[in-house]
């Protein structure tokens, strides 16, 4: 039976209502709430499913083994938007994954399968959207103003599953790199990164192995094995302390200035290579490159070419010669200016690459390009969850201000209990106890519960 506008409206807000009470963030990304994206108006809903960063395999995994509950997801997301599209975007040679969602969708009329080649940044939302529907969205607007919304494909399970009343306790992590047996957890949040990578079977430690947290390309290394996996922990890549990767992401902003005044040619490659250039958003990192080898902010050029950077990676680890890290460079001014409340410039002219197509990179390239082909494996399934003896629950995990404890040490907890309360009037997310056990600590920063 059709449902009235006033109908359908009601059942949108207690969507929304449960994702909120069930403290889903983007699982894929920064960790936006997703019950204020559900929030927009949008005629489509894309489901992320391309996950473009080599070596991780969560997204597949999930499209290959919870395809019913993310359509589920899905067509809440749609419901809570109004919207009457639903498009599964995800790469051609996913096989298990594609035949997963196909059958899945059979017979829903309002979804579709978007099916891509294997190129990076795949999965990066203005490249996706363009592929999708043709738009590009400009620098100062969001996706809902060209009418779609975006949700990673572990959002849309994790949506399924608030509306059953289950909030997110848990997470599905790849732990690859120089590891015996890569392997995709499913992991209570909290779980320290050393029980994960132990867990493949890897004997080692810190002297000799680093762990990035995320992917190979936008991911971070983390000092410490000890810090907790989080509701956006998608992947922990080791790697020996001596690789390449690690020496990059780990180059001292000082260094990289230095090596930028003494090695880079301007060649331009940086920039003719970015992914967001050729959507015709007109970033540049070699000016960013200039600006900083001649300590002059007024080389870096038009605010809206260093705030349309998506921190992708491409222009260092693909397009630049020379072993510089224009990609840093512009992530670095990026997060400066947001800091200081600069804004994108709300009029812009779109410049499209006629050559986009033929400029876009495969992975396997990338792999090979970043050293990463030994480490390019399939990665077992393990669906059973971890059972750590303690979890540490950041009280940030998600975009916006920290939620605020809502349990004292020695209280007891169960699975699922609301630990802290997102603040009020503020953009946030609430959180749970991913174990049942007794509150050890409450901090500035992280409710610990043990067993
Ligand atoms: S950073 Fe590298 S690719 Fe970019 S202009 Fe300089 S040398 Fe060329
Ligand atoms: S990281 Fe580099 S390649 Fe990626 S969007 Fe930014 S400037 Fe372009």
């Amino acid at each position: 039976m059709l449902k009235t506008g006033q109908q359908a409206a009601a059942d949108g807000r207690s969507i929304i209502d449960r994702v909120r009470a069930a403290g889903v963030v983007g699982a894929g990304g920064a960790g936006f709430p997703t019950h204020v994206k559900l929030a927009a108006k949008a005629d489509l809903v894309i489901a992320n499913g391309a996950e473009c960063e080599p070596l991780l395999r969560v997204d597949q995994t999930i499209m290959q083994h919870q395809a019913d509950r993310l359509v589920i997801g899905l067509e809440a997301a749609m419901q809570a938007v109004g919207a009457s599209r639903g498009v599964i975007a995800t790469k051609k040679h996913y096989h298990e994954a594609v035949a997963a969602l196909e059958a899945a969708t059979e017979g829903k009329e309002a979804l579709s399968l978007y099916l891509m080649d294997s190129y990076y940044p795949a999965g990066d939302e203005k490249s996706l959207i363009h592929d999708v529907t043709g738009e590009v969205v400009r620098s100062a607007k969001l996706p809902a103003d060209y009418g779609c919304v975006v949700c990673n494909v572990g959002t849309l399970v994790n949506i399924a599953d608030a509306l059953e009343g289950k909030a997110v306790t848990d997470k599905l992590v790849t732990v690859c790199g120089d590891v015996p047996q890569p392997a995709t957890f499913q992991a209570p949040v909290g779980t320290a990164m050393r029980a994960l990578i132990a867990a493949t079977g890897f004997t080692g430690d810190e002297r000799t192995h680093a762990v990035i947290e995320g992917g190979p390309l936008m991911g971070h290394v983390r000092d410490s094995w000890d810090n907790p996996i989080t509701k956006t922990t998608g992947g922990l890549v080791v790697l020996p302390r001596n690789h390449y990767l690690i020496t990059q992401i780990t180059m001292t902003v000082e260094r990289q200035v230095k090596i930028a005044m003494a090695v880079c040619c301007q060649c331009n490659m940086c920039t003719i290579m970015c992914p967001r250039n050729s959507l015709g958003l007109h970033v540049e990192p070699h000016k960013a490159m200039r600006a900083i080898a001649n300590g002059d902010s007024k080389l870096l050029g038009n605010v809206n070419s260093i705030l349309a950077c998506c921190s992708c990676n491409l222009c260092t680890y693909y397009a630049c010669n020379f072993g510089l890290t224009p990609g840093t460079v512009m992530t670095n001014i990026k997060n400066e200016l947001a800091r200081a409340g600069v804004r994108p410039e709300t009029e812009q002219e779109i410049a499209l690459d006629p050559s986009l197509e033929t400029k876009r990179i495969p992975i396997s390239r990338l792999i090979a390009r970043m050293g990463l082909s030994a480490y390019n494996r399939p990665a077992l399934y393990s669906p059973d969850a971890l059972a750590p003896q303690a979890v540490t629950l950041p009280l940030r995990q998600h975009l916006g201000a920290p939620a605020q404890p809502v349990v004292r040490a020695g209280d007891r907890v169960d699975k699922g209990q609301l630990i802290a309360r997102m603040a009020p009037d503020a953009l946030g997310a609430d959180i749970h106890a991913s174990m049942s056990g007794t509150v050890d600590a409450v901090t500035d920063s992280a409710i610990r519960i043990k067993r």
